[in-house]
């Protein structure tokens, strides 16, 4: 029988929580009911150190029906890192887990397309945004921004799929192969192969609350995302190199020219100007090499992605533990 796991990182959602809760807790329920997962089946949230009553709620949950399960982080590690937390615990407990946000903005009905898919033999079923209508123009631009340089840069993402997905449990097993740092899953998650899917949904808006992701956070997250999956960035700067280097020759000849025909006069003009732009151009491509510098020098440290604080649920003798 299928037990299915629903993983929700949650980062200050006491707003959202117990409408949250209510939803997917009827959802498995008729799911269970259908015969398509197992009694068993559970609803995981992860507490990624909220500072408000986050906790509190998901222990009160789990009190009253054990379907509502939780483990608490013992401080705030990031959206991708609480989202493994969840993952690397369901996979040693279930057959398929879910991972989606708490703010109900990926739309829950599609749980059902997931798990057709699944039981047809599906490792991984990616959620697709079918369209945006409730996003601002603003985020709508941004995003798809963020989709054409991911691919443009030969970091492959599914387009229009966040983190609303549905893992096997050997999908998982392999995910955890993965002990990169920098984790951007939804790079990582099609490289691990397996048959997958698609299932498309609307996302609504976020049904309380405020978005944990704010522009400076998007970008942050796109250049974590090229420069752990890509190399191209460098290959780029030494494409640049080339050209700047013919350019030169180029100006060099034609300065020479000028100087042996005597119609040189002060140039300060060009002179500032080139200063400037060769300088920016050393800035920025010492900049991008940088960012990869960065990565080797985290990736070397090793350390633990998230680290459990406690847990209520299946697994409760389990203190602490880090991955
Ligand atoms: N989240 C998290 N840790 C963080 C930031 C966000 O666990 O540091 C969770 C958050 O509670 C939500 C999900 O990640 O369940 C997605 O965040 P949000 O809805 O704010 O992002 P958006 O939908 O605006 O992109
Ligand atoms: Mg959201």
């Amino acid at each position: 029988m299928n037990r299915l796991f629903c993983v929700i990182p949650c980062y200050n959602e006491q707003e959202v929580l117990p409408e949250t809760s209510k939803r997917l807790e009827k959802k498995l329920k008729d799911l269970i009911a259908a015969g398509k997962i197992s009694d068993d089946s559970r609803i995981l949230f992860v507490n990624d150190g909220s500072k408000d009553n986050t906790w509190n709620i998901i222990k009160e949950l789990h009190e009253k029906n054990e379907i509502f399960q939780g483990i608490n982080l013992s401080k705030n590690m990031g959206h991708q890192n609480a989202l493994l937390a969840g993952l690397m615990t369901a996979k040693d407990l279930c057959d398929a887990a879910i991972s989606l946000d708490a703010d109900l903005q990926d739309d829950i009905n599609a749980i059902d397309g997931m798990v057709d898919k699944f039981i047809e033999g599906c490792d991984v079923v990616y959620g697709v945004r079918s369209k945006r209508a409730t996003d601002t123009f603003f985020k709508k631009f941004t995003v798809e921004s963020f989709y054409k340089l991911m691919n443009s840069m030969g970091a492959n993402t599914v387009y229009n799929h966040a983190d609303y997905r549905l893992m096997s449990r050997r999908a998982l097993m392999s995910l955890a192969e993965f002990g990169e740092v920098n984790l951007f899953l939804r790079g990582i998650v099609p490289m691990v192969g397996f048959k997958s899917d698609v299932v498309y949904y609307e996302r609504a808006e976020r049904f309380a609350g405020e978005s944990k992701y704010p522009l400076k956070k998007m970008l942050s997250f796109a250049v974590e995302g090229i420069t752990s999956l890509s190399t191209k960035p460098i290959k780029l700067i030494t494409g640049l190199g080339f050209f700047i280097f013919l350019v030169s020759i180029i100006v060099l000849v034609y300065s020479l020219v000028r100087h042996f025909t005597g119609q040189t006069i002060p140039g300060w003009t060009t002179t500032v100007l080139s200063v400037w732009a060769i300088g920016g151009l050393i800035m920025i491509s010492l900049g991008v090499i940088g960012e990869y510098i960065g990565k080797i020098y985290l990736e070397t440290k090793n350390r633990p992605r998230f680290i459990i604080e406690s847990y209520v649920g299946d697994k409760e003798d389990v203190e602490t533990s880090e991955y």
